[in-house]
């Protein structure tokens, strides 16, 4: 029987800490060196509630792992968008058919932690506080530097980078042997700012002449305030606050974070571009001037791994854009596959990792991409007319032929479809809807059978789902 190898993981973020777990789950010696100290014991990002959207495939990855139920319990329903005009008005659009299809608000901090302990209790060892510095593949040693700088040397097992989208184990293997790398920076930041909970917020609800029990907010949805070219968006937490999240572009005329250079100018911006929302950030000022603008750029890779002696995962693989809710999701997805994979041919590295880039970077293109669209949409779109109709006509089709139909976002956001297939399907949807609205731009009086037929005779049923 061929022996496991010892797994060295770097980062022991979202995607390597499940991943650890699975390893060790089938058997591998696992050990994880992360840059960070332990966010059990330091407190996670300094306290800050920051949050990410789970869907379909995240949660089937815990579901493997044993984890679903515990990470949904710490989680807060969000059943569609809830677009906020600049009117004041709002309106639910909703994501699936009906509460079987949602996607969950979790905590980036709890999550972590949950899934730290999930893998420790799998007989993983992590050693935080300790940051990849440069790697020695010849002799298989690594070098690490504490949080006071000083630097030790370690030998390794088989590598795997989780370090996230500025991987230093990345960057050695270029060193060592370019990957074809490419980073397409968006050119649009982003800003964190916070809802508190209701009761921190009890006067101004009243003048605003809600109470809506904890939340400030509808809390069971995802909420939109969509501007053309920018956006912003907020998120529920379990203890009754919103993680708001400003998109604007980086650079050039207002508005944009350079044409913003303070408060003072953010908070006139808010109240002209988003009414209400200013009166739910009682810390604008300390938010908007403390917290820094993130940046957002899409990181393409020809190559994956060193031979079977290194391997990049997650972010540190294929960092995307956020606007798709799919960057942890994705990175879910590899941990299951890259897993079986490996307790499949615990022997065969070279073999696995090959096998791992060519199964999910097609996958990965594809929701790269599709994120990049989904900007468009969410910050755009949404409030448009033709899509508006598109997204109408679409839910008719759906009802009618769901052999033959499915929205793209739902085949990307609550199925385990291929990402590659959701995007060539999507399309292929798309072209034939826009030539239904050419011929008759009113969805009420189009007539849903011709419509339904053409569908059919033109696309291929879709794949059985799991
Ligand atoms: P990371 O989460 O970045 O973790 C990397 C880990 O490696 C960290 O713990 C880090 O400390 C450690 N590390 C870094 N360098 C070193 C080193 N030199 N040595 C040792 N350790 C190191 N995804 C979704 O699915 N849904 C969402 O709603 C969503 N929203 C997002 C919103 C924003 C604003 C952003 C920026 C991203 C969002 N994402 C979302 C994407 C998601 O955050 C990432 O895809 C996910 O965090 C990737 O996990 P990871 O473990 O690969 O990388």
């Amino acid at each position: 029987m061929t022996q496991s190898p010892r797994i060295t993981l770097i980062g022991g973020g979202l995607v390597g800490a499940l991943l650890a777990q699975q390893l060790a789950q089938r058997g591998f010696a696992v050990e994880v060196f992360e840059k960070r100290p332990d966010p059990r014991l330091a407190g996670f990002l300094g306290g800050r509630s920051i949050n990410l959207a789970l869907a379909e495939r995240g949660l089937q990855a815990l579901r493997s792992a044993g984890l679903a139920d515990d990470v949904l319990q710490r989680a807060v329903m969000m059943r569609g968008r809830m677009v906020h005009d600049r009117d004041g008005h709002s309106a639910l659009q909703r994501y699936g058919v009906d509460d079987s299809e949602v996607i969950w608000s979790v905590s980036r901090g709890a999550l972590n932690m949950l899934l730290l302990d999930a893998a420790e209790a799998a007989g993983v060892t992590f050693h935080f506080g300790q940051s990849l510095v440069a790697v020695d593949f010849e002799r298989q040693r690594i070098r690490l530097a504490d949080a006071a700088g000083v630097e030790r040397e370690q030998t390794v097992g088989l590598l795997i980078g989780a370090d996230g989208a500025g991987s230093a184990l990345r960057a050695a293997m270029n060193a060592h042997a370019p990957l074809g790398e490419r980073i397409e920076a968006l050119g649009h930041g982003y800003k964190e700012l916070e809802i508190p909970p209701a009761d921190e917020l009890a006067a101004t609800l009243q003048q605003l002449g809600g109470g809506r029990d904890q939340y400030a907010l509808e809390p069971h949805a995802l909420h939109i305030w969509p501007r053309g070219g920018y956006m912003c968006i907020a998120l529920p937490n379990t203890e009754g606050s919103f993680t708001v999240t400003l998109f604007l572009p980086a650079q050039g005329a207002a508005p944009s974070f350079a044409s913003l250079p303070g408060s003072t100018a953010a908070a006139a911006f808010f109240s002209e571009q988003f009414p209400g929302l200013l009166s739910l950030i009682p810390r604008f000022a300390e938010d908007f001037d403390h917290n820094p603008v993130g940046t957002l750029s899409t990181l393409y890779l020809d190559r994956w791994h060193l031979d079977g002696r290194a391997l990049l995962v997650g972010d540190a693989a294929h960092a995307i854009v956020p606007f798709h809710g799919q960057g942890m999701n994705c990175g879910f997805e590899d941990t299951v596959v890259l897993a079986n994979l490996l307790a499949a041919a615990p022997g065969d590295s070279a073999e696995v990792f090959a096998e791992f880039q060519r199964v999910r970077q097609p996958n990965a293109d594809a929701i790269a991409a599709m994120a990049l669209e989904n900007y468009v949409e969410m910050r755009d779109s949404v409030a448009d007319p033709h899509y508006l109709a598109k997204r109408e006509l679409g839910a008719l089709l759906a009802a009618r032929i769901p052999a033959h139909y499915m929205a793209r976002y739902r085949m990307v956001t609550f199925t385990h479809l291929p990402y590659a297939y959701a995007l060539e399907r999507g399309r292929a949807q798309d072209r034939l809807l826009e030539q239904l609205l050419r011929e008759n731009p009113d969805v009420a009086t189009i007539d849903i059978e011709a419509a339904a037929q053409l569908l059919v005779s033109t696309l291929p049923p879709l794949p059985a789902l799991r």
